[in-house]
């Protein structure tokens, strides 16, 4: 078993913006290996749960670990990253003009903690990552084809992959699915599944069924806070849940 505890840990943590708590006394654990979806009714605070986890915003009040040792308060952005937490956006952000071999070569190679110096020695062994990687996102037999050619899926996936060229410990992910076909849902779903275990996943997602087929554990954020906790049979049966969804 992969899991050692708690990856990630925030708790207390309260922001808000011209008096408007948009992060309100959140209490959250990710554990070592964890596949978690974050959903949430607009304006839950999602988004903001993200840009506090990688530093972009800092919280008023409260606390954020990484692991037991890191505490993420005293780290600025580029620190964070280092740590291994990647973040991935709604929309992919590719090289289109370059191949998807070339992608993930390129953002091997902008790993600040590898020092240039180093970078032909360690060669090798980053070039058996990238195909360790193409395997992963199932895109092996497209490695030299050019990033604006793939369809949005693939796009997507690519980018999944230039993030785990990394290695990262934690993958935050913003909306994977959205714009999908129903086969690349699929496809997304396994992927995901698949890192879980190797590091942990973050997945913030308005598909329900989506998250359904993926998620074990789900976390329903609600004016900032945590409404519900479980698994999204529990959580979709919570009074509560249903109330903020149906729009009481
Ligand atoms: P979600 O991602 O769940 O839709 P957000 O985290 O984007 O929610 O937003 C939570 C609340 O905080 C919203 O009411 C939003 O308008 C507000 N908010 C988020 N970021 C800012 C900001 N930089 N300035 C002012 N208000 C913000």
């Amino acid at each position: 078993d992969v899991r050692h505890g708690p990856i990630l840990y925030l708790e207390g943590v309260s922001v808000s913006f011209d008096g408007f708590k948009a992060i309100n006394n959140l209490n959250l654990t990710i554990d070592d290996g964890e596949l978690r979806c974050i959903i949430g009714p607009n304006g839950a605070g999602k988004t903001t749960m993200m840009d506090i986890i990688t530093g972009k915003t800092t919280p008023d009040e409260g606390s954020v670990w990484f692991g037991s040792r890191h505490n993420l308060l005293t780290m600025n952005e580029p620190e964070i990253a280092t740590l291994g937490i990647g973040r991935k956006f709604q929309k992919p952000t590719v090289f289109e003009a370059l191949t998807v071999f070339e992608n993930l070569e390129l953002s091997m190679a902008a790993d600040k903690r590898v020092l240039p110096s180093l970078r032909s020695r360690l060669a090798g062994e980053h070039y058996d990552r990238i195909d360790e990687v193409l395997a992963i996102i199932g895109l092996k037999a497209l490695e030299t084809r050019q990033a604006g050619i793939l369809s949005h899926g693939q796009k997507q996936w690519l980018e999944i992959g230039m993030l785990l060229m990394q290695k990262p410990r934690l993958l935050l992910v913003d909306e994977p699915v959205a714009g999908m076909t129903e086969q690349e849902m699929e496809r997304t779903a396994e992927l995901l599944t698949g890192l879980a275990g190797k590091q942990s996943v973050v997945v913030v997602e308005h598909d329900m069924g989506f998250v359904r087929s993926i998620a074990r554990n789900v976390t329903v954020l609600h004016q900032g806070s945590v409404l519900a906790e479980g698994s999204m049979d529990q959580v979709s049966a919570d009074p509560e849940v249903i109330k903020v969804y149906l729009g009481e």
